[in-house]
């Protein structure tokens, strides 16, 4: 009978150790290599093919073929046998190769003369970076043990292409697939480009030792790190107890299921018996997996799939006692993090001078390490899936967070277009840092006010160093958001005092909080509703519980005292919901003085326009408030009716349209009439062309993200805004709906940079 080798998988794999210590070039030690294959499994043929960038499978070594064909014959990923094991990360075993449609005839190798053909992927971190094959004349199928102990063997070959001795050998320009560029498309989560170095955040453990000296002793190891991981695992459960994340509970539930599965720890012991360290026999394992996972459709399994291959990586870590990341001064000073997914207190231990990108493999627009991402300037990409498998630490990557783009190990004109992008928006940010002292006034010297939006204290120093005049919108839900219980009362006091202790010359205005619909906090239990951008949220949520409000706006009154204090609700249907709202700031007032606190110097108490409604009570509504925000971003949603989460729809989401226009103009205007302060705090105002419409219609002050101060400050100083607000209002009169283009034009015209 046949067995995996003449002398078994262990001496097989001494010898390959002893073959990989010696002193020689790479060529020679390949072509050992495969003779040594091919005479322990007494295989007249054995070849060992490497994957190109280009997507070629090169013949690099052979025992058995003719020698003249190395380096010359190739095959494309998925032509013949060996591309099809390479495409479809899968072993081939065949008793008679040359019957298989697959088979690709290539008559420089004489591998006409071979009938049977056991075939299998040199694989690395889920990668196919080549393939090994056996052949015998004789028309034979292989065994299992043999399957196996090629297996293994390919292993040692993946840690050679690895460690790039392969590389030496290369004859074209064309790099081995190790390298191989890689293009992926996410989710832009957080605006900027960066050009860096990976760091990955969970790295993958680089296996060194293969070859086991001891396999009892690596059993030992093995079953010390199994209960290891068992037991994090449970604590992992014990401590989401009281988690509502449901989700995040059944991913854990099935890790302890894998972790307790006894068919994986036996595999792995297996692998240990056929002569691995516990290491590499939990790697060898895990590559069958990531095969597995790379070939499932269905989602659900491929998801299980992830759970396992996740937990391979804790098991290799417990093996190699990885004890975290580095985040400080060994980190790369131009960093990119990846990771699948991580919290924001985990982004905020790297050292934020070295941090350039971040790319997630999940990630959404209103996840928290997005928000905290978004408030440090970082560019982000998320719902990335995949990236993890292919990039390592070290690798040069480029994050493109305005398209969504990544560029992992980028070809040099990329690169070269990318470090030019990076370029001019430097010069840019240069040109608008000169601006920063400069007063934010027009051509015909009408001054705007140019306000924040902010929501943590990491936003604190943008005010200063973006030149703005204060703060339009403080959300504060983002406190609430990205922390894991409730902030109690005197967290709250203590965030509110230390952003009016820091921005002390200039105006905050708060908003009270916007939750409930989709920012949803994982603490506090609300309904699941069919549509919650119109359901229980903001100040309706607010209204219906008000102990929640009381807390914040009692907190607010405490942090106000000395200060000019503005508090604003969002959400607000009705002058009656405003009315009652302001109520509880009052009650609030009486409960201060009665406990001899401090008040505020004064106290104004705003509403932000974001319902539709809204614009036909402006009257009663300008006369009840001490100023108003419009809410850009939910007022175009509902008069639109354009869900502004949904990319599909970016194209009818048109702040621009005229209806949208002449609603934005209304409010402008009553507010003129009745006194009473109007800003607009959407994205729009942080736009250019948006922004001069919205100068255009009579708003003087606007508030933003910090990174648009400079580009806003420069097109206005650049307006003739006299002129503009008589052009645009005929082209609002004629009823024109080419507003954008025909701002974009005027723009050119007159010489306003956008
Ligand atoms: C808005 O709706 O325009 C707004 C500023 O509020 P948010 O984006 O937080 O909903
Ligand atoms: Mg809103």
């Amino acid at each position: 009978m046949m067995r995996g080798s003449i002398g078994g998988p262990r001496l097989m794999l001494r010898r390959l150790r002893e073959l990989m210590a010696e002193p020689t070039n790479p060529q020679e030690r390949l072509d050992k290599i495969a003779t040594l294959i091919a005479s322990d499994m007494v295989a007249e043929v054995c070849s060992v093919y490497a994957l190109t960038s280009d997507e070629q499978l090169e013949l690099y070594a052979t025992e058995g073929l003719k020698r003249e064909a190395v380096h010359q014959t190739t095959l494309k990923l998925g032509e013949g046998l060996v591309g099809r094991i390479a495409r479809d990360a899968k072993p081939l075993n065949l008793a008679d190769a040359q019957r298989h449609p697959d088979f690709a005839y290539r008559p420089e190798t004489g591998e006409e003369a071979y009938s049977s053909f056991l075939g299998v992927p040199v694989l690395r971190g889920g990668q196919t970076l080549g393939v090994l094959v056996v052949q015998n004349r004789t028309p034979r199928n292989y065994e299992e043990e043999e399957l196996e102990a090629l297996q293994t063997t390919a292993m040692v070959l993946a840690e050679m292409f690895a460690a790039g001795e392969l590389e030496a050998l290369v004859q074209t320009d064309v790099s081995l697939a190790l390298q191989r560029p890689h293009h992926f498309t996410g989710f832009a989560l957080s605006d900027g480009l960066a050009l860096g170095h990976v760091v990955r955040h969970e790295p993958r453990v680089v296996v060194t030792r293969i070859i086991a000296e001891d396999i009892a002793k690596e059993l030992h190891r093995l079953e010390t790190a199994l209960r290891h991981l068992r037991a994090s695992v449970d604590d992992l459960i014990d401590r989401d107890k009281f988690g509502p994340f449901h989700e995040y509970r059944e991913v854990l539930e099935s890790f302890r299921m894998f972790a307790n599965d006894r068919g994986w720890a036996q595999r792995i012991r297996e692998a240990i018996h056929s002569g691995l360290t516990a290491e590499a026999a939990v790697e060898r394992v895990q590559n069958d997996t990531r095969a597995r996972m790379l070939r499932q459709t269905d989602p659900y399994l491929r998801e299980r799939l992830h759970d396992l291959d996740d937990l391979a990586n804790r098991l290799l870590r417990e093996l190699v006692g990885w004890s975290g990341h580095s985040t400080g001064s060994d980190l790369p000073a131009d960093a990119i993090i990846v990771a699948a997914n991580m919290g924001p207190a985990e982004l905020l231990d790297y050292d934020g001078e070295r941090l350039r990108g971040l790319i997630l493999e999940e990630g959404s627009p209103s996840s928290h390490v997005t928000i905290v991402a978004r408030a440090l300037g970082i560019p982000t990409v998320g719902q990335v899936r995949g990236v993890a498998d292919v990039v390592k630490s070290g690798d040069a990557v480029i994050v493109d967070g305005l398209s969504g783009e990544l560029h992992i190990r980028p070809p040099a004109d990329v690169e070269r277009a990318y470090a030019d992008k990076v370029r001019l928006r430097a010069k840019r940010q240069a040109q608008y840092a000169k601006l920063r002292d400069k007063p934010a006034i027009t051509k015909d010297d009408v001054p705007i006010t140019l306000l924040l939006n902010a929501g943590l204290l990491v936003d604190l120093p943008n005010v200063t160093e973006a030149g703005a005049d204060g703060i339009g919108l403080f959300r504060t839900e983002l406190q609430f958001m990205v922390s894991s219980t409730l902030p109690r009362i005197n967290e709250q006091t203590s965030l509110y005092r230390r952003v009016l202790d820091t921005v002390t010359d200039r105006p905050v205005t708060f908003r009270t909080l916007d939750i409930g619909g989709d920012k949803a906090l994982p603490y506090l239990k609300l309904q699941t509703e069919a549509n919650p951008a119109m359901g229980v949220r903001a100040i309706r949520l607010a209204l219906d519980r008000p102990a929640l409000l009381r807390t914040q706006l009692r907190a607010l009154l405490r942090a106000g005292a000395g200060h000019d204090l503005r508090i604003m609700f969002p959400m607000v249907t009705s002058l009656t919901e405003f009315q009652a709202a302001r109520s509880y700031v009052d009650r609030e007032l009486i409960h201060l003085a009665r406990h001899d606190r401090p008040p505020p110097k004064s106290v104004s108490v705003g509403v932000m326009i974001e319902v539709p409604g809204l614009l036909w009570q402006l009257d009663e509504l300008m006369a009840a408030a001490d100023f108003v925000s419009v809410g850009s971003n939910d007022l175009v949603q509902f008069l639109l009716a354009a869900d502004r989460m949904n990319t599909s729809l970016a194209g009818r989401f048109d702040v621009l349209s005229l209806s949208v226009m002449r609603a934005l103009k209304g409010i402008a205007d009553h507010g003129r009439k009745h006194a009473t302060p109007v800003t607009l705090c959407g994205e729009m105002a942080g736009r250019p062309v948006e922004a001069m419409a919205l100068l255009a219609v009579g708003y003087r002050a606007i508030s933003m993200a910090p990174n648009a101060v400079g580009p806003i400050k420069s097109m206005l100083r650049a307006l003739d805004l006299n002129a503009l607000e008589t052009w645009f209002q005929a082209r609002l009169d004629a009823g024109a709906d080419d507003l954008r283009q025909a701002l974009t034009d005027y723009a050119a015209d007159h010489g306003i940079p956008l």
